[in-house]
């Protein structure tokens, strides 16, 4: 059952030029699973409600983060605005986009602001030390795009079976990546063991469908190994 409720917020993390985190103090968090969103009211114009994956996970437990490209969309305006001590509505946990109970192997698949629910499943594993292996494969346009770049080169060098592999469209020499967009070829070189692989597939509908073509029709992936999640509104 998803609680509402008035939160307080505690910090605003600048991630990159267009992506701002908001965490909020919540008193007893109560349990969310890793990957699930929560709806936000901003409360200076209670008509502006969006929903948006909760980014940290359940491990932090003092707060609760998410984290929101801002666009020129009065509601981001509005949320660019807000600073320490003013408080949101939102209501939470919703969603099915969730680790399984096993310890399969994944492959988490995302572009831009699509990290944000991977990121809370990620650092769920890294901290619990699960064993789960995981490779993120994370496209971006340019190296100033990437969301949570210091967090994933520590959470890579916590936890031996995180490797993430980053896309760029506008590929810097001076940076670890490989040039272009995600596609077959790049899975099937990259990830040699990928038909053993679980998918999670996050970010705006027609990128996540055409990773979801790209796999069923290209790799041939059985459909129960493809989990996605819309962000509906971009
Ligand atoms: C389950 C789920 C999880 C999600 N998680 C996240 C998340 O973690 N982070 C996240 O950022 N989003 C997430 N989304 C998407 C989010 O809910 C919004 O749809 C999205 O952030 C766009 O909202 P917006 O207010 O910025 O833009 P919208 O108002 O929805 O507008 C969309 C576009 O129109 C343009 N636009 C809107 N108003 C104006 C204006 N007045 N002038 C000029 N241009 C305008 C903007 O440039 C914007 O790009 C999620 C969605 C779902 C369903």
């Amino acid at each position: 059952m998803a609680l509402e409720l008035e939160a307080r917020i505690s910090e605003v993390i600048q991630r990159t030029y267009n992506v701002k985190s908001v965490r909020l103090k919540i008193d007893s968090v109560i349990d969310f699973k890793a990957g699930q969103f929560l709806s936000v009211t901003l409360l200076n114009n209670p008509a502006l409600k969006r929903y948006l994956s909760i980014s940290s996970s359940p491990t932090e437990g003092a707060y609760l983060e998410f984290t929101k490209r801002i666009t020129a969309s009065d509601f981001s305006k509005a949320l660019d605005e807000l600073k320490p001590e003013d408080n949101v509505r939102i209501q939470y946990p919703m969603g099915k986009f969730t680790l399984g109970e096993s310890r399969e192997k994944l492959v988490f698949l995302s572009g831009g602001i699509g990290i944000t629910p991977l990121r809370s499943m990620a650092k769920f594993v890294v901290d619990k030390n699960l064993g789960t292996d995981i490779v993120l494969v994370y496209a971006n346009r340019s190296i100033k795009d990437i969301v949570f770049k210091e967090d994933f080169d520590a959470m890579q060098k916590a936890y031996q079976k995180l490797r993430v592999i980053h896309v760029l469209c506008e590929p810097d020499p001076s940076f670890k990546c490989l040039p272009g967009l995600i596609n077959a070829q790049l899975i099937k070189s990259e990830i040699k063991d990928y038909l053993e692989r679980k998918f999670y597939l996050c970010g705006p509908p027609p990128m996540v469908e055409a990773m979801r073509k790209m796999l069923a029709e290209e790799l041939s992936l059985a459909k129960d190994n493809i989990i996605t999640e819309n962000f509906q509104g971009y």
